[in-house]
């Protein structure tokens, strides 16, 4: 057996030392061959490199130690009836005229092997004890003669039962030994290694089981990690290239009736902005590689407007358009808002939302069926529905970030190779978007809307609720409008913070004049309509609300809005929420409410007061809380990497992406799918030497 020929893909079954046990548990890990345990990188290191004095303790830092046993025993109890005798194993040892006791649980076979007189070598904690220095469950190791301790920087691999530290660790440095570590040939061509300083795979791998010191570590970290983003970025790129070969998706061509559209079928003139960037959609859309584009664009900036401008040429076209978004408030606000105007120009629309059964519904999904062609509204629904949209040239995606990656090829399945046009305001990082979405070009929606000024922002107390009730007043009766967001629905008992029943109750009692209402996400859809739509026309003033609103809904007439318990909100979601006010002329303004100005919440919303960039933001709420800050930002696939972090290994992102552009799409060098990994890389980006 162990004759064959040696590969990364042989069993570990081809290591000396391993059997079938030891197989069935290094498999629980993932690990089934030699390429996987070459992989299988510490979680972290324990640092032996120098042989401390007991002198030189420090409370609970690990330390290596040596000396010599003056004193051991052994207490055992337990029952007679045969149960499990448990015993606790005491020594002290002696260096220097100094001692340190250790105990070790169960330590009866260690026991059994040490004597007073010999030398041992110790690594653990100290603890600082009633009678000195003590270590409870050190790794002891017994010295021959004048042998000194093992020093060096050790690795700690996760492990399962069955398995020891120990064992593991001799299996890896084994590894290293024989004739294994040749079969790590290089990936990476040369002159790439020189232009990027990297060492080379073998030494890479090496030095991340073996570092000689934290340099060393840091040039291996940095060799996987660029092989991991340039994989990645590769594959993204090979994927273009396969996609742009496909050309097969229609053409689509604005013509009079778009532009008719855009000229006076719009209640505006598009911005300069939006001009450009509905400019580049069509281009892309005039040729038959289907479109793969992600539109970004801060909240409130208008990003609708451009997609109904493509949606309009695909229909003048001759074809169907689907438009999905999140929430099905939103879909149907966008159906809504869209009928009227693509009626004005012959054109239709349907919305496919929730689970509403009826004949009105049949009828649509038939038209549908048909080809006819107009605009197909819905939320997550839109792909689960049996329906084939026979006619589907372009698919929509508002709020991008909400929706799964299988989700989207779900809809696309569902045409031919229609076109992809996907939005978002999630004001992601370079870093990020580089890797979530490698695949899509990217349109920036820049410049502001006319007569929009910045909102103004205020972090206020709970005990100036009574100012803030006023402000209200006079915000209401000088035409405003207010939004007033609450973390919760109802009270729960864990956490405090004003649910929206309590607040509305409240509004209700101190504004008894105002028109007010709630919106929340229990809601029946067709009530959650109504709310909003009484809300447009003004016959609410006041509107108290979940975070249902903060998704891509467009409340023109809200003026103020109040987020209460802000300490609860992500700062990137606070923007978020910010971004409904200040859509129509007036100034919008944003009130922070808190239960009290405490250091904490005043430090983190400090920066949510002095700026309205949401990418600042964002990259705050990543420092502060990191990716997982973003909602739905772990869908993508970005917490796969073994090593990398794409935020925090941002420049060698984007190293690795020039490096992949600069290869000749036919330069097949490498071995892909092996590299870019499967396991969950929860770890942090830390160096492990430290703590
Ligand atoms: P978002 O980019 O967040 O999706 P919307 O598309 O909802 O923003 O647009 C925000 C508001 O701005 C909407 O009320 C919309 O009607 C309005 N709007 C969009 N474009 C213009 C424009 N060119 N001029 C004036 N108002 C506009
Ligand atoms: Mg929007």
């Amino acid at each position: 057996m162990k004759e064959k020929t040696l590969g990364l893909e042989s069993s570990v079954l081809t290591i000396k030392g391993v059997g079938k046990a030891r197989e069935q548990i290094l498999r629980s890990l993932g690990v089934y061959t030699l390429r996987d345990l070459f992989l299988y990188f510490p979680q972290r290191y324990e640092d032996r490199r120098r042989v401390s004095r007991i002198l030189e303790l420090q409370e609970r830092k690990p330390a290596l130690l040596a000396g010599t046993l003056t004193c051991v025993s052994l207490s055992k109890w337990g029952n007679a009836s045969g149960g499990k005798i448990r015993s606790v194993l005491s020594a002290v040892i002696e260096d220097q005229g100094e001692t340190l006791s250790v105990k070790v649980f169960n330590g009866g076979a260690m026991a059994s092997r040490l004597s007073e007189g010999m030398r041992v070598s110790l690594f653990g904690r100290a603890e600082r004890g009633k009678n000195g220095w003590e270590m409870i469950n050190p790794e002891i190791r017994i010295l021959d003669g004048n042998e000194l301790p093992e020093t060096g920087i050790f690795p700690v691999y996760p492990l399962a039962s069955g398995l020891k530290q120990q064992t593991l660790r001799k299996m890896m440095k084994g590894l290293f030994e024989g004739e294994t570590a040749k079969l790590l040939k290089e990936t990476l061509p040369e002159d790439l290694r020189k232009r990027q300083e990297l060492v080379g795979l073998r030494e890479a791998i090496e030095n991340l089981h073996f570092p000689m010191d934290e340099k060393a570590w840091k040039a291996g970290r940095k060799r996987i990690v660029f092989e991991e983003l340039f994989q990645l970025q590769l594959k993204h790129r090979k994927a273009r290239l396969q996609h742009a070969a496909l050309r097969r998706a229609p053409i689509i061509r604005a013509g009079e009736r778009t532009r008719a559209f855009l000229e006076r079928g719009l209640p505006f003139r598009l911005t300069d902005g939006q001009r450009r960037a509905l400019e580049e959609i069509l281009e892309d859309l005039g040729n038959p590689v289907p479109m793969r584009r992600l539109l970004h664009g801060e909240v409130g900036s208008g990003k609708t407007a451009v997609a109904l401008g493509a949606a309009m040429a695909a229909v003048e076209s001759g074809l169907q358009v689907a438009f999905m978004v999140p929430t099905e408030v939103l879909a149907r606000q966008h159906y809504q808002r869209t009928k009227g105007l693509f009626s004005a120009v012959g054109a239709k629309c349907w919305l496919l939302a929730g689970r509403e059964a009826s004949r009105e519904r049949q009828r649509r999904l038939a038209q549908v069926e048909e080809g006819t062609c107009g605009m197909l509204f819905g939320t997550q629904a839109l792909f689960q529905e049996k329906t084939a949209v026979k006619n589907l040239g372009l698919v929509i995606i508002d709020e991008q970030h909400r929706f799964g990656v299988s989700q989207k090829a779900a809809l696309l399945g569902k045409g031919n190779s229609p076109h992809l046009l996907v939005m978002s305001a999630t004001p992601i990082p370079r870093s990020l978007a580089l890797t979530a979405y490698g695949e899509l070009d990217l349109t920036r929606l820049n410049g502001t809307l006319p007569g929009r000024k910045p909102v103004r922002t205020y972090l206020i107390e709970k005990r100036q609720l009574k100012a803030l009730f006023k402000r209200i007043r006079e915000e209401v009766i000088s035409g405003g409008q207010v939004l007033w967001v609450c973390p919760l629905l109802e009270e729960t008992a864990q956490r405090k913070a004003v649910p929206v029943t309590e607040r509305l109750k409240e509004i209700r009692n101190v504004l008894p004049d105002l028109p007010s209402g709630w919106i929340h996400g229990k809601m029946d859809p067709r009530e959650k309509e109504e709310a909003v739509r009484d809300f447009e026309d003004g016959n609410l003033k006041i509107l108290v609300s979940t975070t249902v609103v903060e998704v891509g809904i467009d409340l023109p007439g809200a003026t103020l809005i109040v987020v209460e318990n802000a300490e609860c909100f992500g700062l990137s979601q606070l923007h978020q929420l910010r971004g409904r006010v200040g859509r129509g002329n007036r100034e919008g303004v944003c009130v922070l409410l808190v239960p009290s100005k405490n250091e904490s919440a005043v430090e983190r919303l400090s920066i949510f007061l002095e700026t309205n960039d949401g990418f600042a933001l964002a990259e705050e709420d990543l420092r502060l809380r990191g990716p997982g800050a973003l909602c739905g930002i772990r869908q993508h696939g970005l917490t796969e990497f073994r090593l990398a972090d794409p935020l925090h290994d941002r420049v060698l992102l984007e190293k690795a992406r020039e490096e992949a552009q600069r290869l000749q799409p036919e330069e097949e060098l490498l071995d892909l799918s092996s590299w870019v990994c499967r396991g969950s890389g929860e770890g942090d980006s830390e160096c492990p030497f430290l703590g």
